[in-house]
């Protein structure tokens, strides 16, 4: 047993987002296989994949045409780099691609690794946009409780969960912090969904004008907030935010990792929630998870006024090694083409349906459930101990993992951030597996209920 997959693991793997002892004393779940929307663990077990692993695999976890086109973009150019004026021809391809399916105007696309360097490039680009338009002072970032942005210094700093910040004795990096709209959760008791989002709105005015908008460069959101508990704005939030912003001379930055392509039922969540940003970071599904690779897209008023300054206050000093890979671009590219080829959004929409229809009949009556909310195929159960008062469970009771462990007893995928289960499936699951894993959900709230 000492040699044994699990006990190396346990031995030589500093795990991500896991607590050591815990690790030591309980080991890993080996996955060695995906098949379809299943992965299947080193005991032959087979789960339906609710969450396309994390947030990412939208084309299932066995699309061959992908390990293809890998495999013979490896044989042709195996790596090359894009600095000083380098490309290559399957970096060509995705940027051209991002650029057409974004909704930003002009769009031009820098490429990353990571969604959390795509969202340390946004920042960097902002300042240097400032220092460009002679503002050098406006450099502060709003971000807002809750939210996750990565886990680079700068991508965790920007992030609101506290967990990513505590402990590390985080630098001053100028983030200030407002809420979430999180209507069901912060709502007061009568409050319209039009009350809520003006004061909001009203409340950041307040933050901004305190803080000085002279002292601000940009806001991060992520249009649906996925780790912070799947959040859906109510509809007027982003129109007046986006205005607010505007107004005060801040850009708005979307984090497109989790809802960009397609997951939202718009081919980015921007569009689902009604407002154009100045840049985004996508990631993700912009692989299918396949390959690491990410990207800031940046629109055309940013790029121009920070390329005709260049001569004067030096060229952009960022970039990765990796930056247009070309294996991780070629495989990269053939994932937006098949998104294409299958109309993902209306995919998502369409599978989406079904599920919020299995969620309202099923899981949103359950004793142990608050609400069932979400957009497109990307949902979130958020679990209550008293439904009439929305009182949270004693988080020490761990509630939402215990669901999340009786998923996995049921043959089931999906995530707890805290008492929130979130769902988000590959768009080529069958409707038939929606219902199973709406099946294995209602199966794990009875075993805790
Ligand atoms: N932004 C959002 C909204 C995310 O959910 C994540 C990861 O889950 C990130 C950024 C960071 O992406 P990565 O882990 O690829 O750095």
């Amino acid at each position: 047993m000492h040699n044994s997959l699990r006990a190396r693991d346990m031995a030589y793997h500093f795990h991500s987002q896991t607590n050591p002892r815990r690790h030591e004393a309980e080991g890993p779940l080996l996955i060695t296989a995906g098949e379809g929307c299943y992965v299947i663990d080193e005991m032959g077990n087979r789960y339906l994949e609710g969450m396309g692993g994390l947030w990412c695999a939208s084309l299932g976890f066995s699309n061959e045409r992908l390990a293809d086109v890998a495999a013979s973009q490896m044989r042709r150019l195996a790596t090359y780099h894009t600095f000083n004026h380098r490309s290559n021809d399957p970096t060509v391809d995705v940027v051209e691609q991002i650029a057409t399916l974004s909704p930003i105007p002009g769009s031009k696309v820098f490429l990353v690794n990571s969604g959390s360097e795509a969202n340390d490039t946004m920042i960097k680009l902002a300042w240097y946009y400032n220092v460009a338009r002679g503002k050098p002072g406006k450099r502060k970032i709003i971000s807002r409780r809750g939210a996750f942005h990565g886990s680079t210094v700068m991508g965790a700093a920007l992030g609101g969960l506290p967990h990513m910040h505590e402990s590390f004795n985080m630098p001053g990096l100028n983030v200030i912090y407002t809420e979430k709209p999180h209507y069901y959760r912060n709502a007061l008791p009568e409050e319209s969904e039009e009350a809520y989002c003006a004061r909001l709105i009203a409340a950041l005015e307040t933050l901004i004008e305190a803080e000085g908008p002279e002292t601000i460069a940009a806001m991060i959101v992520e249009p649906i907030m996925g780790a912070g508990g799947v959040v859906t704005p109510p509809a007027g939030y982003f129109p007046a935010l986006r205005q607010l912003l505007t107004k005060h001379d801040i850009l708005l930055l979307a984090d497109e990792v989790v809802s960009g392509f397609g997951r939202t039922g718009k081919w980015f969540g921007s569009e689902a929630c009604s407002f154009v940003p100045d840049m985004m970071s996508v990631a993700k599904g912009l692989s299918s998870g396949y390959l690491p690779i990410a990207a800031a897209v940046i629109g055309d008023h940013i790029y121009q006024a920070i390329a005709d300054e260049a001569d004067r206050i030096g060229v952009f000093g960022h970039g990765f090694t990796y930056s247009g890979h070309p294996v991780t671009a070629a495989v990269a590219a053939d994932v937006l083409r098949i998104y294409q080829e299958m109309d993902a959004p209306g995919r998502a929409a369409e599978l989406g349906r079904r599920l919020f229809a299995a969620l309202d009949a099923r899981v949103a009556g359950h004793a142990l459930v608050g609400e069932v909310r979400g957009t497109g195929f990307l949902a979130g159960i958020e679990l209550v101990a008293d439904k009439a008062t929305r009182a949270p469970f004693d988080p020490a009771l761990k509630v939402g993992a215990l669901v999340e462990q009786r998923c996995r007893a049921h043959g089931v995928m999906i995530r707890n951030m805290g008492d929130v289960i979130s769902i988000c499936p590959p768009f080529v699951m069958t409707p038939e597996e929606v219902d199973q894993l709406v099946d294995g959900i209602v199966a794990a709230l009875d075993d805790v209920a």
